[in-house]
């Protein structure tokens, strides 16, 4: 658990409220150590199944909205010496220690913050987004229990944007030292005679490098999503190549999957900070609220619909469309949920055998309509 958030609010005593909160509200039930099994079921109107604990109790909830808040993790860096010397360690270790008052942070002389350990790299080329501020905020608490203490931060590019510029400029002011190194040349981490770090960077204003021996090395490892393939196949929503949520429009429908009724919140969707997780949890709920608030959901009429004796059951239709409304029934054949229907009718285009007519949209209809103009015409 991160110690505090870049302004300085203690994160621990929040969480342990707002889970008194959760388990002592009425209306909230919640299942720990449960496993998702199946779900199925269209907005509104979905059942799920759970196994609970180690002896996989199964119950079925029935739920109108489904809200994907399975968060993100630290990842395990396997550079500079990360696991194999004790004063090396990540944010949420420096977090722990602080905490704790661990000898290492208290007695140490000398910190260097490594960033975008694990981000913004080929493999992970995403930003983590919340490391700068984090390490700015870090080298400040450090400043505070050891004024003299020598803090170094090695950048990529220092993103401490909006208001976290003044947590930089204040950083400068309390002396801690910036400077910057470049993915052709990163940083060397290795243990001198002593058994002491020693790490080199090139400085790119001095050109040329410099060596400190710092007692503590601190990595602002990226951020990464926890694993849910399962859980994300089951209710068949998307994600990107490094796992994390895709929602249905970046701007006009930031909170939602292109499936009606789900909902997405916190970092499964990308690395964001707590205020911003929380602000989009509330979004989520804000959304998810004008469907479970409502007695009953009116369908659009114009939905497609198979035809069972033209079906092949070739899958075209499942794989073609982008709600992910087609399934193939018990019966063999295709079948469209009417409420999961946009529409759009891309499977009436590209089914081989015909067998899907969109409603208000059907051949003899349009057919009907191009005689009628050149008759007119
Ligand atoms: S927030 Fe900073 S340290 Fe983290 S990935 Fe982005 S640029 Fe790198
Ligand atoms: S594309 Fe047409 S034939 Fe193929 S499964 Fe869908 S409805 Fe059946
Ligand atoms: S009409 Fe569009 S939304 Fe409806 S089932 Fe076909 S592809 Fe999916």
């Amino acid at each position: 658990m991160l110690r505090s958030t870049w302004k300085g609010e203690a994160v621990a005593p929040y969480l342990e409220e707002l889970i008194h909160r959760v388990q002592a509200h009425p209306l909230i039930q919640t299942f720990p150590k449960t496993e998702v099994q199946d779900t199925s079921g269209i907005i509104g109107n979905f059942a799920t199944t759970l196994a609970a604990g180690e002896e996989k109790d199964i119950s079925v909830i029935e739920h109108g909205i489904t809200i994907f808040a399975t968060g993100g993790k630290e990842h395990e860096p396997e550079e500079y010496l990360y696991g194999k010397h004790p004063g090396v360690l990540t944010h949420l270790d420096l977090d722990k220690a602080i905490l704790t008052g661990d000898d290492r942070v208290e007695g140490a002389k000398t910190a260097v913050f490594i960033q975008c350990v694990g981000s913004r790299i080929p493999e992970r080329p995403y930003c983590s987004r919340t490391c700068c501020s984090h390490s700015l905020e870090s080298a400040m608490a450090l400043k505070e229990m050891n004024p003299e203490m020598n803090i170094f931060i090695l950048y990529r590019d220092l993103r401490s944007y909006g208001f976290r510029e003044d947590l930089y400029r204040k950083a400068r002011e309390n002396g801690v030292i910036f400077m910057r190194y470049n993915l052709e040349q990163l940083p060397q981490v290795e243990l001198d005679d002593s058994q002491g770090l020693s790490l080199t960077v090139m400085d790119h204003v001095l050109r040329r490098p410099v060596r400190i021996s710092p007692d503590l090395l601190i990595l602002a490892s990226a951020i990464i999503p926890n694993e849910n393939k399962k859980l994300f196949e089951l209710f068949k929503i998307p994600t990107n190549d490094e796992g994390f949520l895709i929602e249905a429009h970046m701007k006009l429908r930031p909170v939602e999957f292109a499936s009606e009724g789900l909902f997405m919140a916190g970092l499964a969707h990308y690395p964001k900070p707590l205020d911003e997780s929380i602000a989009q949890a509330k979004a989520a709920v804000a959304r998810g609220m004008t469907i479970i608030s409502k007695e009953g959901i009116l369908v659009g009429g114009v939905v497609a619909t198979v035809d069972p004796k033209k079906c092949a059951v070739c899958l075209t239709c499942v794989r073609t469309c982008p709600y992910n409304a087609p399934d193939i029934s018990e019966e063999g054949h295709a079948v469209i949920e009417p409420a999961e229907c946009r529409g759009c009718g891309a499977c009436v285009a590209e089914c081989p055998g015909k067998a899907i007519s969109l409603q208000h949209f059907t051949d003899e209809q349009i057919i009907a309509k191009e005689d009628a103009l050149f008759e007119v015409g």
